[in-house]
């Protein structure tokens, strides 16, 4: 078994079947759209072949998060928060916007704020599935009303805590 596994993005898929002709183990399903991680060996045949580029090989273990100092985790914490008021704050004015070229400016800034706060996060830990992070953040949403506990319990069991 490779180390990376095949991931087919259906956004972009314009359903041609090259990756199915080509893989050696039958792990594309273009019925269904999956590629089946058990059966994928990590070749790399469907990803070449996709003239679309929608396969991405994807690490089946992801390295951990760079270490850093508390006095970084501190201040991301506080940007975070602030980046979050902030997009709460644009989100608000844009619903009360009535002015077209207001809405434009304040749903461009409202966007670049959301790609920074993702930056933010990503710096975090958040983004990295088997970060202790994410894992912490999923134990909290056990007990959370809007949160199905049967899939952050699978959830959990599939991400393996990496650091
Ligand atoms: S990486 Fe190889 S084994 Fe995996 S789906 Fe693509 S062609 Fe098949
Ligand atoms: S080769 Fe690419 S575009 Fe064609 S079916 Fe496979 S994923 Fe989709």
């Amino acid at each position: 078994m490779g180390k990376v596994y095949a991931h087919r993005d259906l956004k972009i898929c314009s359903k041609d079947c090259l990756c199915l002709f080509v893989c050696p183990t039958g792990a594309t399903n273009n019925e269904t759209g999956q590629i089946d991680k058990d059966k994928c060996i990590g070749c790399g045949a469907c990803a070449m072949a996709c003239p679309a580029h929608a396969i991405t090989l994807i690490s089946k273990k992801m390295p951990p998060a760079q270490p850093k100092t508390e006095e970084v985790i501190v201040s991301l914490d506080k940007v975070i928060r602030n980046k979050i008021w902030e997009i709460w704050q644009i989100h608000s004015l844009l619903e009360k916007s009535e002015n077209e070229a207001e809405k434009k400016l304040l749903k461009a800034l409202y966007h670049s704020h959301k790609v920074v706060l993702e930056d933010l996060m990503r710096e975090k830990g958040y983004m990295l599935p088997e970060s202790k992070n994410t894992h912490e953040f999923l134990q909290t949403l056990l007990t959370d009303e809007f949160a199905d506990p049967k899939i952050v319990q699978k959830l959990l069991e599939l991400l393996e805590v990496n650091e």
